[in-house]
């Protein structure tokens, strides 16, 4: 497990170097009351980013770590992964039919949650535009006794499988729409899609957020990657759900403690008109850059430890019950 300490880490000058002038706080609405779309900051084409050059920076450093490299190859072929033109008649169903035979199907796919919900403008990055109506959301589950690793190379390999999951999954579902005759688009990791993934998976019942910015989920806890299908297929919403997380993180240090450094406010932001949990992004980076995507945060949080976010989820409601 990692070992790094909020006083050990010095970012390497010649990243630094690279850090552009405007703060990632800036872009992403830090302290901003109006609500707007959000800005692209990472795994975008570098070139529109202003990151893009700490960006191109993370790709050459450890080239030599055997977990990174045997996981990026892996990942290859999912990446590389065509998937059929739209095909054959449209089949009709409605609403309540299509999402039934959606989530049968879901189960014969390779992934570990599944939830729809209503595409809304504001998920959108700005530059970007998508026409479709439905986001289909996917999680993917990482293995604890790999991401227990984090920020080493074998729990920075173990989110790049789970990345290379993801994809296929969405690539998957993609696909069986479109054998349908109704066209979908799969959007996996590592490089973001034209939307944000969080507040979809918050609004289909994924879980709540938690102090380290990381959805919580009441199976998986903060363990897991996300995905999505965009699709007009006609869908129903699946539910949003609630855990309590909100008042365990507000008395766990777990994550902020832990992180090298020193990125995770204590306290909710307002973020482009919402008031969240937030990560300092100008802190984490460089951090994050020189450890394979760190991940320390979420490999240490309580509920990610296999068996523990259920007996959380009673603990947390027996406390509600006797207030
Ligand atoms: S990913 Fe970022 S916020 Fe999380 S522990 Fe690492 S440096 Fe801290
Ligand atoms: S480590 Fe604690 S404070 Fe951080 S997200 Fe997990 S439960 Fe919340």
């Amino acid at each position: 497990m990692g070992t790094k300490t909020k006083d050990e880490f010095t970012p390497k000058a010649e990243q630094m170097a690279l850090m552009p002038e405007i703060s990632g706080n800036s872009i992403n609405g830090l302290g901003e009351e109006g609500v707007r779309r959000p800005r692209p900051i990472y795994w975008h084409d570098p070139e529109i980013l202003p990151h893009g050059e700490m960006q191109k920076w993370f790709y050459t450093q450890n080239p030599d770590d055997p977990y990174i490299n045997k996981a990026r190859a892996e990942r290859q072929k999912y990446l590389d992964r065509a998937i059929p033109e739209v095909t054959g008649d449209a089949v009709d169903r409605t609403a309540e039919k299509w999402t039934e035979a959606l989530l049968t199907f879901s189960k014969t796919v390779d992934l570990d949650l599944i939830g729809v919900t209503e595409m809304k403008p504001d998920w959108v990055f700005e530059g970007y535009e998508i026409s479709q109506k439905w986001v289909v959301m996917i999680g993917v589950a990482h293995d604890y006794d790999e991401i227990k690793y984090a920020p080493e190379g074998r729990g920075g390999a173990e989110v790049v499988r789970q990345y290379a999951r993801g994809t296929n999954a969405s690539k998957d579902i993609a696909e069986w729409f479109r054998l349908q005759g109704h066209d979908a688009h799969p959007h996996g990791g590592p490089m973001a899609g034209p939307m944000i993934l969080i507040p979809p998976a918050l609004e289909c019942g994924f879980g709540e957020l938690g102090k380290h910015g990381s959805i919580i989920n009441r199976t998986y806890g903060s363990s897991f990657r996300l995905a999505c299908v965009l699709t007009d297929v006609p869908l129903v919403p699946t539910a949003s759900d609630f855990l309590g997380v909100d008042d365990f993180c507000k008395n766990c240090q777990v994550c902020s403690n832990h992180c090298p450094p020193d990125a995770i406010l204590h306290e909710k932001q307002t973020v482009r008109g919402a008031e969240k949990w937030y990560v300092d992004f100008d802190k984490c980076l460089p951090f994050f850059n020189e450890h394979f995507g760190c991940g320390a945060c979420i490999a240490v949080c309580p509920w990610s430890r296999p068996g523990t976010a259920p007996k959380l989820i009673e603990k947390l409601a027996r406390r509600r019950a006797d207030k």
